[in-house]
C-alpha cells in the first residue's frame, strides 16, 4: 500500500454484447473473449474513449483538475500543481433490475451469463441474464 489515493472514474464503459451469441462481454474496451461462447470480439466505443481521454479528475490534495489523457483505467497520474500522485480506477457499473415479485429496484453489477438473485425486500429468488 503506497498511500496513493484512488478516485473512481465517472465514465462508464459500455456494456457490449457478443456478436455471436448476444451474451454480455466482460466490461472494458479492446479485445474481449466472450465467456459464454469463447468468441473474441473487439469492443470499441469512440464516444467512451474520447470521454475517458478527456476526463478531468480533481487532484485529491489540491483540487486542481488533471486531464486523464488516456482511455486506460486504472491509470496513475501526477498532479501538475502539487506533484501529488493518484490513481483513477474504473467506474463500478451497476444496472437497475426490478424484482419480478415486488417491483423493488435492485442495483447489480452486470456480469456475463445468468445468475440467481434473491430480493432483499421479499426474499423471492429469480434469475437474471445480462
Ligand atoms: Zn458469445
Ligand atoms: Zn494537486
Ligand atoms: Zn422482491
Amino acid at each position: 500500500m503506497d498511500g496513493r489515493p484512488e478516485i473512481e472514474s465517472k465514465v462508464a464503459p459500455p456494456v457490449a454484447r457478443c456478436a455471436h451469441c448476444q451474451g454480455m462481454l466482460p466490461l472494458g474496451l479492446g479485445e474481449k473473449t466472450c465467456v459464454l461462447c469463447g468468441a473474441v470480439c473487439r469492443v470499441t466505443h469512440e464516444r467512451t474513449i474520447i470521454d475517458l481521454r478527456e476526463e478531468k479528475i480533481p487532484c485529491p490534495k489540491c483540487s486542481t483538475l488533471v486531464v486523464a489523457g488516456t482511455e486506460e483505467r486504472p491509470v496513475d497520474l501526477i498532479c501538475g500543481s502539487c506533484q501529488g500522485p493518484f490513481r483513477i480506477i474504473p467506474k463500478v457499473v451497476k444496472v437497475e433490475i426490478g424484482c419480478p415479485s415486488c417491483d423493488r429496484m435492485l442495483r447489480l453489477r452486470p456480469r456475463p451469463g445468468s445468475r440467481k438473485i434473491s430480493c432483499p425486500a421479499c426474499e423471492s429468488e429469480f434469475s437474471v441474464t445480462f
